[in-house]
């Protein structure tokens, strides 16, 4: 019998999710984001699921975007980061891959390269995130080299990334859309002289659901499409949401303990009450974290139990003295419908974004 620890994935709520991107922006189209194997889902079962309805899949990088090629998926390819080296530049072109520039060096490699097929770019400016993109002091001189270029199609992208989207508080993100915008308005002015078209591209989830002066002709919804809510808090778009990962084991054991016996490394925690004890097979080899505050829970018989003692690599162990007649084999859920992995993340410190791309191989994805 196969270890009971699995990621199941509905293929279905995928979609739902995609849609609601597609919904909440009706004059935008939507780059579904696939790196990071799909937030860890798997890339290419997430991409075959939104071939029909998806016009473009983003990835970080170029071998991402190979396998997806590799798997069959047709659709132009976007790569956030771009290319690196002349033959990552061939690659792209040859395979149709759309690539966001952000410096320099990579504008040159286009512009400088051999005549061939025209390739779509994306240029990304830096309006305030500070991490990639052009300055908006030489994004009208960069844009002008890449609209002259034989080797760069009509219609490139002006592209930014927010940093603070998922802070509606944070006076941040309308800095960010009023640099954009600027920087826009100097751009067309050169895109009219050349009569070339500009297309824009500014939201991330929190972009696309959030901030209407985000929703541009692109937007690039990465974490939502998972069921992930990046607001930390209840939003009117995000609640529609569903989860895509449903992480279940099951109950391998299960034991009677004292007052004052202790439980797992480190006899951390030690029982105050006679208490029943179920042992998962899950740990951190499996992705969950180890360092999960006390008391975070998990759902068995759709009730909440406390995770008790620490984190081991492949079993936790689980207070189950409350709950009526648990037996082995019984099915854990550690995040998916109703748990969501964002309060997870929240009991580990960090954001559910890192505890699903971070989702090892080890923990087999079954697609419903
Ligand atoms: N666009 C870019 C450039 C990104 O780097 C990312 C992810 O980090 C996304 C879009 C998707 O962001 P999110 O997952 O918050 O929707």
């Amino acid at each position: 019998m196969a270890r009971p620890a699995k990621a199941e994935i509905n293929l279905d709520a995928l979609r739902h999710n995609y849609r609601l991107a597609c919904k909440v922006a009706p004059d935008s189209q939507a780059v579904a984001i696939v790196k990071a194997n799909a937030y860890g889902h798997g890339a290419v079962a997430a991409a075959q699921a939104l071939q029909a309805e998806a016009p473009v899949f983003g990835v970080a990088c170029i071998e991402e975007a190979m396998e997806l090629r590799e798997a069959g998926i047709q659709q132009p390819i976007l790569l956030l980061e771009g290319m690196f080296s002349a033959e990552e530049l061939a690659v792209a072109r040859q395979q149709g891959f759309w690539v966001a520039v952000g410096h320099r060096q990579q504008i040159e490699m286009i512009t400088q390269a051999a005549s061939g097929q025209a390739l779509k770019v994306w240029l990304k400016l830096d309006t305030g995130m500070h991490r990639l993109g052009v300055q908006p002091g030489a994004a009208v001189e960069l844009y002008r080299l890449l609209a002259e270029s034989d080797n760069v199609a009509d219609g490139i992208v002006l592209m930014s990334h927010l940093a603070c989207g998922d802070e509606i508080e944070r006076p941040q993100t309308p800095k960010q859309i009023q640099c954009f915008a600027d920087t826009l308005a100097a751009i067309s002015a050169v895109a009219d002289e050349l009569g070339q078209r500009v297309e824009t591209s500014l939201a991330n989830s929190a972009g696309t659901m959030a901030w209407q002066d985000c929703r541009r002709s692109w937007n690039r919804p990465g974490y939502m499409l998972y069921g992930g809510n990046p607001f930390g808090h209840s939003q009117e778009n995000a609640d529609q949401l569903q989860p895509v990962m449903n992480l279940r084991t099951a109950v391998i054991a299960l034991r009677d303990i004292a007052i004052g016996e202790c439980v797992g490394y480190g006899a951390s925690w030690c029982a105050q009450r006679p208490s029943k004890i179920a042992t998962i097979a899950m740990g951190y080899a499996d992705g969950y974290p180890r360092v999960v505050k006390p008391g975070t829970p998990v759902l068995i018989h759709g009730q909440r139990a406390s995770i008790v003692g620490r984190v081991s690599m492949d079993m936790i162990t689980i207070d189950v003295t409350d709950l009526a007649d648990v037996q082995l084999g019984d099915e854990v859920l550690m995040w998916g419908e109703g748990l969501s992995v964002d309060e997870i993340a929240d009991c580990a410190g960090t954001i559910g974004y890192e505890l699903l791309a971070r989702m090892p191989a080890r923990v087999p994805r079954v697609y419903l």
